[in-house]
């Protein structure tokens, strides 16, 4: 739903759709708007809004749509929300077999969403590449238990080579493993690679191993 109001700052006639989920508690909501005012300078509004869910108040900026409507006989400039604040992430949930295997990945994997979230891309990149490196290498100690030590100290494409016996999660951990590289060398192999794409593979290595963790699961329950 849109509000027409005037601007604190210089009564000019505004038209906005406020944000219709707080950013702090997530809840569907109706914002009440406490206090409005336009820097001049670089054209920015800032709202405060009171949640009515959590009492708690956030920050959201506007700039100018550089459209027009008239409403009640009035003529309004309509604004454009740019960002919300405070910018709280959520965690990406892995289901409990992962987590029992490498909970480390899990932990390493948000750290990379986060940093992610916050626009830190080239952290973002070589923290999805550690995580990578974990799951891997805890997958294929599940797997090769024996070979623990081995694993541990080996560089992930050897592990990779060695230890991966399923073809689909040996092409996906080595896709992600060569864009993950990239990310943390100095001079890219694949300029056509990003981010968007490591993740991509890394989601679909964890769908597949995951797969076979819960397939693991079942085999043991029917034999028992
Ligand atoms: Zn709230």
């Amino acid at each position: 739903m849109k509000n027409y109001i005037q601007c604190s700052t210089n009564s000019e006639k505004i038209g906005l759709e406020y944000p219709s989920r707080c950013p702090i508690c997530g809840d569907s909501i109706m914002p009440r708007m406490v206090q409005n005012f336009k820097n001049l300078k670089i054209n920015i509004y800032s709202f405060l809004f009171e949640c009515p869910s959590c009492g708690k108040g956030f920050l959201s900026h506007y700039e100018s749509s550089n459209e027009q409507e008239i409403y009640q006989t009035s003529r309004y400039n309509l604004l454009k929300c740019v960002n919300v604040f405070p910018k709280i992430p959520k965690e990406k949930e892995f289901d409990n077999s992962l987590k029992s295997i490498s909970p480390n990945f899990c932990k390493i994997y948000n750290e990379a969403l986060f940093a992610e979230i916050y626009g830190l891309n080239e952290i973002a990149g070589i923290g999805y590449r550690k995580a990578l490196e974990f799951l891997i290498k805890d997958y294929c100690i599940y797997r090769h238990n024996d070979e623990e030590e081995k694993i541990k100290k080996l560089l992930l494409g050897q592990v990779i080579s060695e230890f991966i016996d399923s073809s689909k999660i040996l092409n996906l951990s080595k896709a992600s493993a060569w864009i993950g590289n990239d990310e943390t060398h100095y001079i890219r192999k694949f300029e056509d690679k990003d981010i968007n794409d490591l993740k991509r593979f890394i989601d679909a290595t964890v769908a597949f191993i995951t797969y076979e963790l819960i397939s693991d699961e079942a085999a043991q329950f029917v034999n028992s």
